[in-house]
């Protein structure tokens, strides 16, 4: 591969990682100004349950970019049996305390929790991650409350690269409430014409052929082909799947979009950003600053 090739390509990547790297740095600005007016220091808690590895593994990012920022951060754990009771409990106290501005529960969460309960629990000044009806609602109608991180991570990836979404054909396949749903609510807010897709979807390939601005969020690796892709089109690509794999055919995709994110590097280090950001501001908000 020639040079140009190489600089030609490298211009369609949507660099999340330093994008990320520039909003870690102006939430860190926050919380130092956070704890000079009011001598506390922003405090994230998280809620880990079960035995998942990759879930364990997000925790202990997170952990590690809150003490980068300047957040404290405190972890609490739960074995795979844990009942909805015990884990309503935990995070009802997180809620009561003072100390704890932000509370995320990692999901996924073992499927004998009832984890809309648990969403329900966390108060939506502590719900960094936008997670529960309340956020969600607010969000769709664009009232105050922290967003979702991903999709908000994204939204600020296509807004730093200039990316028209007023009046254009955006696709969002998935429809999960921490990703898919408030993506498309969001996009919904920006003036895209939106179609949701999801796995009772028909002919989903001729319905990505017409998407100026593709959001993949299903969760399985190179699901969306190069020649689904519309030439010219914008390609956000949330999947991460074993193997550093995303949900989109990476390479043919590359050569017909006329944006992509790479995994990783893409939205990932957008998703944990915002989550720093939202919590900053969670805890400004609680402290009066
Ligand atoms: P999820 O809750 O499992 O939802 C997956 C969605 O994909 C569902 O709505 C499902 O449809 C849809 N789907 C499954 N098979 C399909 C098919 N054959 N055709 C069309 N749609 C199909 O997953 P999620 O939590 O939204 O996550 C999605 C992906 O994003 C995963 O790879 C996850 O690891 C990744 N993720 C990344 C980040 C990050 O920061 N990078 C953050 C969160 C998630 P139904 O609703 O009909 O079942």
């Amino acid at each position: 591969m020639n040079q140009n090739t190489t600089s030609q390509s490298e211009s369609k990547l949507l660099n999340g990682s330093s994008l990320a790297k520039t909003l870690r740095s102006q939430t860190a600005n926050k919380i130092q100004q956070i704890i000079r007016e009011s001598g506390v220091t922003p405090c994230l808690a998280t809620v880990l349950v079960g035995n998942d590895s990759a879930s364990a593994t997000y925790v202990r990012m997170k952990h590690k970019c809150c003490e980068q920022v300047g957040i404290k951060s405190i972890s609490q754990e739960f074995p795979e049996n844990t009942t909805t009771e015990k884990l309503l409990s935990a995070v009802q106290q997180l809620a009561q305390d003072e100390t704890v501005h932000g509370i995320l529960i990692q999901h996924p969460v073992p499927a004998t929790i009832d984890k809309r309960s648990a969403f329900e629990a966390i108060p939506l000044l502590k719900d960094v991650d936008g997670v529960s009806a309340a956020a969600f609602g607010r969000n769709v109608f664009g009232m105050t409350a922290h967003p979702s991180c991903t999709p908000a991570g994204i939204m600020r990836l296509l807004q730093e690269y200039n990316i028209e979404l007023e009046g254009v054909a955006a696709v969002v396949i998935g429809r999960s409430p921490i990703l898919g749903r408030p993506m498309a609510s969001m996009l919904i807010n920006h003036h895209a014409t939106v179609t949701l897709c999801h796995s009772r979807t028909r002919d989903l390939s001729s319905i990505v052929r017409r998407a100026d601005v593709l959001i993949v969020a299903v969760g399985k690796p190179c699901f969306v082909k190069g020649s689904w892709i519309k030439p010219g089109g914008v390609v956000i690509d949330c999947g991460y799947n074993e193997g550093n794999v995303g949900d989109v055919d990476f390479e043919p995709a590359k050569e017909i979009a006329s944006h992509i994110t790479p995994v990783p590097g893409g939205v990932g280090p957008m998703t944990i950003a915002t989550l720093l950001d939202n919590t900053a501001n969670a805890a400004a908000q609680q402290l009066n600053i």
